[in-house]
């Protein structure tokens, strides 16, 4: 931890929080001056892995005020931006069916898939709608029992449990017309996959905050034993993430690559188990295609063979049209952190967040409605 973060105060696990000490102005602009001095003018990759920590960053401008040889690349960390083509593609087929409604987090409803969107499947008259968490669409499958509800589960390990535990109620209430369409995915393969891509050589990972309170640390330990790579895992205020950097900057410069967790108000080092244990009861690990960095071997969730009912996916035969691309977005390279959003030839000219071309610009936590919103160069 740096001197200065140390002054923080900083409450154990669980605690009242004052946040004024992770707001501190004096504080953070001691930790700007520690990061320009640590890096000179040695050229350095951070990549935040996770799209909160992208839109810490966009809000406080943190970007532009790095040393100029720095650079802050924005990861593979909203779930909405990293479900594949084929997988927005499967759900519009499932809204095709007869007598079956679609429930969904917001998000998704914008997301292009290879000719439509459900927002458009919506306004065309099927029956799609936006639910605040699974069990919402558990109640709709409940009072509408001639019809089928399918929810559509996309998320990181932060969503996971709360899926599994609905999937558990519904067994309990035996409910017949209720299923998930899994497109759930698990953060640490993806960072192994990026951490292996010699094309963004990254230096150091701002681990996930949220993510991490489930995994806790260990997960990530790879990043030292097999890369030599450094992590941080940290927290979403402007301290939080300037910690993050300096120490992650430190540890480049020197050459002593670790794991730290500078976000124990939230984060504990073995992270949740009751929710790894929930989500172990109904999930398998498996295979799964994230936009952008291809198949990543067992970074995904299934359903385990006692809940292939609930599955949506195994439940329902419907044909799925080739998948197809946006044209012209560069959605891919941005979470592989291969380049900026703004180096997108599609960036704030036809894609824009009221008329988006790829999921990065449609999702709140996406890379590229970052950038738009904070005006980031
Ligand atoms: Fe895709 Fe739009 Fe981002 Fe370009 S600016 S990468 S088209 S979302």
């Amino acid at each position: 931890m740096s001197d200065a973060a140390s002054t923080a105060s900083r409450p154990a696990h669980g605690t009242d929080i004052d946040f004024s000490a992770f707001r501190d102005p004096a504080l953070a602009r001691e930790l700007i001056e520690r990061i320009h001095e640590l890096a000179g003018d040695r050229r350095i990759n951070l990549m935040e892995v996770c799209g909160t920590h992208t839109v810490s960053i966009g809000r406080y401008g943190f970007r532009s005020i790095m040393p100029s040889s720095l650079r802050l690349l924005s990861g593979p960390g909203c779930p909405v931006c990293v479900t594949a083509n084929r997988d927005i593609d499967h759900a519009i087929a499932l809204a095709r069916l007869k007598d079956v409604t679609i429930t969904t987090f917001g998000d998704m409803m914008r997301v292009p898939g290879s000719s439509t969107t459900l927002s458009q499947m919506k306004a065309e008259g099927r029956d799609i709608r936006i639910v605040y968490s699974p069990l919402d669409a558990l109640d709709i499958a409940e009072t509408n029992p001639k019809r089928e509800v399918i929810f559509m589960g996309v998320g990181f390990e932060t969503t996971t449990p709360a899926i599994a535990a609905c999937i558990l109620e519904a067994a309990e209430r035996g409910l017949q017309n209720f299923s998930v369409y899994c497109a759930h995915k698990t953060t640490p393969p993806a960072i192994r996959a990026i951490a292996n891509d010699p094309e963004t050589a990254i230096d150091g990972f701002i681990l996930p905050g949220h993510v991490s309170t489930i995994t806790g640390v260990p997960p990530y330990r790879f990043l030292v034993d097999e890369f030599r790579t450094p992590g941080v895992v940290t927290g979403f205020e402007p301290v939080d993430v300037l910690e993050g950097i300096a120490e992650l900057v430190r540890m480049v410069v020197t050459d002593a690559p670790a794991i730290e967790n500078a976000y124990r108000r939230s984060v504990a080092t073995d992270g949740n188990a009751v929710a790894r244990a929930l989500v172990d009861q109904v999930f398998d690990p498996c295979d799964a295609t994230w936009r952008g960095l291809g198949e990543i071997p067992a970074s995904g969730l299934a359903m385990r063979e006692e809940f292939a009912r609930f599955d949506a996916g195994r439940r329902f035969d419907v044909t799925i049209e080739p998948s197809v691309e946006p044209r012209g977005c560069r959605c891919g390279d941005v979470l592989r952190g291969r380049i900026s959003p703004n180096g997108c030839p599609l960036f704030g000219r036809a894609c824009t967040p009221e008329h988006a071309v790829g999921p990065c610009m449609v999702s709140s936590e996406g890379s590229c409605a970052a950038y738009y919103r904070f005006r980031e160069q």
